[in-house]
């Protein structure tokens, strides 16, 4: 037998999304899937766009503009999720992109991006990124400065601060990474937590994930 195709890859993972949200007595439809596209080519995408599916996440902004400009402009009410590092100098490429972006990672970022919006006249919403293993070769803001630090993203550059977002270590528990961002999220008063990938998305629901980025399990392992 063949391969299911990304269209029947994805109705499994919505399925197995509901039956954790239940699972978890989380209310219905309260975790959104953002499908991760990254490497995948715009005649991949579309059949996945087809079946229903809004939301998607991708990780460079160059790569983005080649592919998804011509899809809004075939399909309504795309949501693109930039997932990836920003470089301040890409902030304004992004900005008129993206719908979200989940890696404001410094201070720098926070800034470019706000400027960006006020030039291009465009809401952008932000997820703060939080490097909860302290790893310091990863992105994102310590856990302990996490606070402030969206108090400064909306008060000092006016964002709007969805929610936290992080990567965990490659080895160790997910499970102690997602509690620690559900806190910090609590603290922080931010709704969304962005958590959770194709091989752990399930136990970020059980901590509170509202956004789970699932890509090798909907479009097969990346080349
Ligand atoms: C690539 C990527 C994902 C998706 O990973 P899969 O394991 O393919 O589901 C999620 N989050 C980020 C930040 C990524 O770069």
């Amino acid at each position: 037998m063949q391969n299911p195709s990304p269209a029947k890859r994805l109705a499994h993972i919505k399925d197995r999304i509901s039956e954790r949200e239940a699972a978890a007595e989380r209310s219905a439809g309260s975790v959104t899937l953002v499908t991760v596209s990254k490497t995948f080519a715009a005649e991949d995408i579309r059949p996945v766009i087809e079946a229903g599916q809004k939301v998607f996440g991708e990780n460079r902004v160059q790569e983005s503009q080649a592919k998804w400009p011509s899809l809004k402009d075939d399909f309504e009410d795309l949501e693109l999720h930039l997932i990836g590092p920003l470089q301040s100098n890409k902030a304004k490429d992004a900005v008129a992109l993206f719908d979200v972006i989940q890696t404001i990672d410094r201070e720098k970022i926070a800034r470019a991006v706000s400027d960006a919006a006020r030039q291009l006249e465009r809401s952008v919403r932000v997820f703060v990124q939080v490097n909860t293993g302290e790893e310091p070769q990863k992105a994102g803001i310590s856990p302990a400065e996490t606070h402030d630090f969206v108090n400064r993203c909306r008060n000092e550059h006016g964002l709007q601060v969805d929610g936290l977002m992080c990567i965990p270590p490659i080895d160790e528990e997910p499970a102690l990474h997602f509690a620690l961002l559900e806190k910090l999220g609590n603290a922080a008063g931010v709704s969304a937590l962005s958590m959770g990938m194709s091989a752990d998305f399930e136990t970020a629901i059980d901590f509170g994930a509202t956004h789970v980025r699932v890509g090798s399990a909907i479009f097969g392992a990346r080349g």
